[in-house]
């Protein structure tokens, strides 16, 4: 079934919508089939430091609290609470059929790792880093339940992971955040 080939939408079609996920909360949507290596969508927001990021979480009560940061290469921050787009809806899952990769400019746009058929839930595996203590309560937050085979249970990683290199030094490193890092909201997504 991953190779059917649908009809190519209209160009002002977006691949994917954003709907009620069967994961949780809301979740992200394939429009049509996508093809391997396709990119979807990118994972917009206003870039703000780290320092900003850790005072908007802490102003919304803690950085479990509908948070959507993705951490850059040069240290900083991509909100995607702030002027984002439908990518901040897509959920993580331990098998999943897209990734989320930083280009050369700074942007973060997620791809297809697979064949991606109409209407399959997308979802990357967020390389998660909580730098606070791994507490009861957010451990709960950041449960995982994608029901992979291989699910770990938890969105929280042990250790950052790179998906590619990057060329030039990362001080975002020094933090324990990487390249496509991301803080997500807790199961009960907005909406
Ligand atoms: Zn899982």
């Amino acid at each position: 079934m991953t190779d059917a080939r649908q009809p190519p939408a209209a160009p002002s079609t977006p691949a994917c919508r954003v709907e009620r996920s069967p994961v949780h909360g809301n979740g992200v949507f394939a429009n049509r089939a996508i093809a391997p290596g396709e990119r979807i969508i990118q994972y917009a927001g206003r870039e703000i430091s780290w320092d900003e990021a850790q005072a908007r979480a802490a102003a919304q009560g803690g950085p479990h609290n509908h948070t959507f940061f993705f951490s850059l290469a040069n240290g900083n921050v991509v909100d995607g609470g702030d002027h984002g787009n439908d990518a901040r809806y897509i959920n993580h899952s331990c098998e999943p059929n897209c990734e989320a990769i930083e280009e050369d400019d700074g942007t973060i746009h997620i791809y297809a790792l697979q064949p991606i058929a109409q209407d399959e839930e997308l979802s990357y595996s967020y390389p998660l880093i909580y730098e606070g203590r791994h507490t009861p309560a957010i451990k709960r937050a950041f449960a995982c339940r994608c029901g992979a085979a291989n699910c770990s249970g938890t969105m929280l990683a042990p250790k950052p992971r790179r998906r590619r290199p990057q060329p030039q030094a990362t001080p975002a490193a020094e933090r324990g955040a990487a390249p496509a890092t991301v803080q997500t909201p807790p199961p009960a997504a907005p909406g």
